[in-house]
């Protein structure tokens, strides 16, 4: 589907069902990332069969961090230290995280603002829970000159801070984060034409 990627390609699955999950899962996919806390219950349950990499990638709230924390591989939207404690008191082992970045000042999205970046690191520090992989983020809509930009930053922060994988890149501008070396693109609609 996406030609030439070594990356991983997580189907944001928040578009299909769980038979629709399976028929994907099939064709070689294998990673998928759910953005509501309670849908993804309901579809781990249900796909529990399947050797599924689980990625949270929606906003999380710190009242629901227990409820999925311990089952994920990966949660791509660490931007609060309320969540931050609430990982470290419910987490059973060390929780691989990105860190959401908010880099298009965007006030309706969530993620860490650069200038905060530094302080954020140093208090996450505090949290033997949290393993920190990498950087997130979103591009902004229609504006593919701006999503480039934000998407070069992610990987110059991602170098001066050493938090090596990069989750950046949907349906409409994931080939502008692969020239952008991300290692985790998070893909959706696109998945329809591979079901139809
Ligand atoms: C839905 C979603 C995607 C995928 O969006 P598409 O445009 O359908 O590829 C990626 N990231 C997040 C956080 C999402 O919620």
């Amino acid at each position: 589907m996406i030609k030439d990627y070594n990356g991983v390609i997580v189907c944001a699955s928040k578009y299909f069902s769980c038979d629709e999950i399976r028929t994907i899962y099939q064709k070689g996919y294998h990673d998928f990332g759910e953005n509501r806390v309670q849908l993804m219950v309901e579809k781990m349950e249900q796909l529990k069969d399947l050797d599924i990499n689980w990625h949270f990638i929606g906003h999380l709230q710190s009242n629901k961090v227990s409820l999925i924390i311990n089952e994920i591989d990966y949660l791509h939207t660490l931007d609060r230290l309320s969540v931050a404690k609430a990982i470290q008191k419910h987490a059973k082992h060390k929780i691989k995280c990105f860190i959401q970045m908010n880099l298009t000042e965007e006030v309706q999205k969530s993620g860490v603002y650069v200038d905060k970046l530094p302080q954020f690191l140093l208090e996450i520090k505090k949290y033997d829970k949290i393993e920190l992989v990498g950087l997130m983020t979103i591009g902004m809509d229609e504006d593919m000159i701006k999503t480039e930009e934000v998407f070069k930053q992610l990987y110059d922060l991602s170098k001066e801070y050493h938090l090596p994988l990069l989750s950046m890149g949907m349906t409409h501008d994931y080939e502008l984060a692969i020239k952008h070396h991300a290692t985790h693109v998070r893909i959706g609609r696109k998945f329809y034409e591979l079901l139809n």
